[in-house]
């Protein structure tokens, strides 16, 4: 999120989840403005917040690229976060199985690292002929790195930065298949 702002607490009161009717102080809400990462046009949002919860994401009105508007993906995007359907915790499925079970983060980076680090020695190309020269290459062709459009800049550069000091000639980005 990009910059905090005190939400404007007068005359502003919210109806409380529990449908009591009893209005809740809006002191402790706080608005922050932030970007839409679907795609690369990077429309303007706001964030409200609230003990640390996410209360509401909207389309910011002073924002230059959008002036308040989204697209239905925008939109669907705080319903995308509250979505009893979203995964929080990493799956596998082992060979040959017919179900995917949850597993711990560390399972899976663990699992992730050792797969990378066997594949990597397995398949590594030191150097490669240039005409009659033996040239220095150090890569793999057996790993593929697979961005997406939910990233963003910051994390579009570690991730090449990742890849490449892995020494990773595929990596693509979903947006451009
Ligand atoms: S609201 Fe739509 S157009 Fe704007 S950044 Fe998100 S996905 Fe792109």
């Amino acid at each position: 999120m990009d910059e905090s702002r005190d939400a404007p607490v007068q005359n502003l009161s919210e109806s409380p989840a529990d449908g009591s009717g009893t209005p809740r102080s809006t002191v402790s809400r706080r608005e922050f403005t932030t970007s839409c990462n679907f795609c690369s046009c990077g429309c303007g949002m706001i964030a409200a917040v609230r003990d640390g919860k996410l209360l509401t994401m909207e389309g910011d009105y002073d924002h230059i690229v959008n002036r308040g508007s989204l697209c239905v993906k925008g939109i669907s995007m705080f319903a995308t976060h509250t979505s009893p359907s979203r995964l929080t915790t990493p799956r596998y499925r082992a060979p040959g199985s017919d179900h995917w079970e949850d597993i711990s983060w560390n399972d899976a980076i663990t699992r992730v690292a050792q797969k990378i680090r066997k594949t990597r020695d397995a398949t590594w190309i030191a150097t490669e002929k240039v005409g009659d020269k033996e040239v220095p290459v150090n890569r793999t062709d057996a790993i593929g790195f697979m961005g997406g459009a939910q990233n963003t800049n910051e994390e579009c550069y570690l991730f090449q930065k990742a890849a490449r000091l892995l020494g990773l000639a595929y990596v693509e980005h979903q947006a451009r298949l």
